[in-house]
Parts: structure tokens; C-alpha cells; sequence
């Protein structure tokens, strides 16, 4: 796919529960305009991977499905801004949950010059949100997205996009413990809706019908970004 020209680093966030398809759609995202998928539940995973002092804190919480603190996941997305990678922008996927993390974004982004220029909430419905995260699974080498009964491989077993025979789920992908993510989403994540509203940021996209319409809703939403 070609990278779309970009003039200006732009950084939009990705807001809506799980399952909503921020991953896969800030994937499509990354491919057609250079941006880089900033996914702290991502970032979380590798640092319990590795078994960090952070990931060692935030296991626990991440199975249980509640938020890990503000001050852990602030600073992991701090040390990853400053990687070099990060040149036409970001989008940011599962960041921010809180106010307390929306409020420390804007500084994070104000200290290197920048700032958020589009907030976008997937609208979609609660209920088959269980369905949809708890049958999901990635290709372990790619990261490519697959579903026990909506995306199966071509091929059993062997990844489409390449070839790699090994998939994973997620520890916290199962029915009980996305009710409590969903209940954590409307607590403390959805009042961001209305926080990036306020500041005339927020845009609405329906986000329960077929994955490359919402990606061409977003894909016009960010090329309208980069030419204002
Ligand atoms: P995700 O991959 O975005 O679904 O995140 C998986 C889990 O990581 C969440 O259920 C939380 O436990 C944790 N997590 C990810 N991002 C954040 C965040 N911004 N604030 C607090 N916890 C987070």
C-alpha cells in the first residue's frame, strides 16, 4: 500500500472498548499514512513479557482486566515518544483511559511541540463486543488479526499475510474478564468522549459494519487532518 503525503506530524486518538477494532484499524492506518500504532495495552504486554519492574506492577491488573495506574502507563508512553521511529505522527490506541492521562498527554505532546489534532470515537454496541474479543487471536510473528468464527486463515493454521504457522490470545481475552474492561471503558474512559468533544476534537465514526468501510471513514478523517 502507499504511504499518503503527510506535511505536519498529526496525532489522533483512537477512543472506544474493546473490541471495537482500534488495533486493527490503527493498523491500516499505520500502513497508508506512516503514522505509528501507539498501543499501551501493547506496551503493557511487552513489559510483563520481559518482566520489567513496570510488567511485574501491571500483571495482575491486566488479567483481572482493571486499569493499570496513571503514573505506570504515563511513563511507558513517555520513553516510547522519544523513540526515534515517530517521525509523521502517532495514533494512539487504548491511550488515554483517564482524565489524569488526557491531561498528562497534552503535556507530553506541548513539551515536544505538539498536540492532539483529532479524536475519534468507534461507535459500536456492548453486546457483541464479548462475542467479538473473546474469540479473537493474532498471528505471533506479525501480529495479522484473526476470530474463532469470523476470520479464520485461508489456509488452516497458516497465517494469510505470512505464512507463520504459530498464533496467540490474549490472557485477558475471555468472556468474564471483558465484562470487567467493558465496565472499566464506561467508568473512566467514555467521559473522554465528552472531554474531546468540549475542545471541538471529537469525531464519531459507526463502527459495527464491515472493516474497510470504517477504515476508509478514518482514512478520509486523517487525510482531511494533514491538508487543513
Ligand atoms: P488493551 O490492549 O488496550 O485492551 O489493554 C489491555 C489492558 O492493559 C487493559 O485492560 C489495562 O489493564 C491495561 N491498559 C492498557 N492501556 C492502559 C491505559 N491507558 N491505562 C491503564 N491501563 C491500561
Amino acid at each position: 500500500m502507499s504511504t499518503d503525503t503527510m506535511t505536519r506530524p498529526v496525532n489522533l486518538i483512537l477512543l472506544g472498548p474493546p473490541g471495537a477494532g482500534k488495533g486493527t484499524q490503527a493498523r491500516m492506518l499505520e500502513d497508508r499514512f506512516g503514522l505509528v500504532q501507539l498501543s499501551t495495552g501493547d506496551l503493557l504486554r511487552d513489559a510483563v513479557a520481559k518482566g520489567t519492574e513496570a510488567g511485574k506492577a501491571a500483571k495482575a491488573v491486566m488479567e483481572a482486566g482493571d486499569l493499570v495506574s496513571d503514573e505506570i502507563v504515563i511513563a511507558i508512553l513517555s520513553d516510547r515518544l522519544d523513540q526515534p521511529d515517530i517521525t509523521k505522527g502517532t495514533i494512539l490506541d487504548g491511550f488515554p483511559r483517564t482524565e489524569a492521562q488526557a491531561a498528562a498527554l497534552d503535556t507530553l505532546l506541548a513539551d515536544r511541540g505538539q498536540k492532539i489534532d483529532a479524536a475519534i470515537s468507534l461507535e459500536v454496541e456492548d453486546e457483541a463486543m464479548v462475542a467479538r474479543v473473546a474469540g479473537r487471536y493474532t498471528c505471533a510473528a506479525c501480529g495479522e488479526g484473526y476470530h474463532d468464527d469470523f476470520k479464520q486463515p485461508a489456509k488452516a493454521g497458516i497465517c494469510d499475510a505470512c505464512g507463520s504457522t504459530e498464533f496467540k490470545r490474549r490472557a485477558d481475552d475471555n468472556a468474564e474478564t471483558v465484562r470487567t474492561r467493558l465496565a472499566a471503558y464506561h467508568d473512566q474512559t467514555a467521559p473522554l468522549i465528552a472531554y474531546y468533544e468540549a475542545r471541538g476534537a471529537l469525531t464519531r465514526v459507526p463502527a459495527m459494519g464491515a472493516i474497510d468501510r470504517i477504515s476508509d471513514d478514518l482514512g478520509r478523517i486523517v487525510a482531511g487532518l494533514t491538508a487543513r
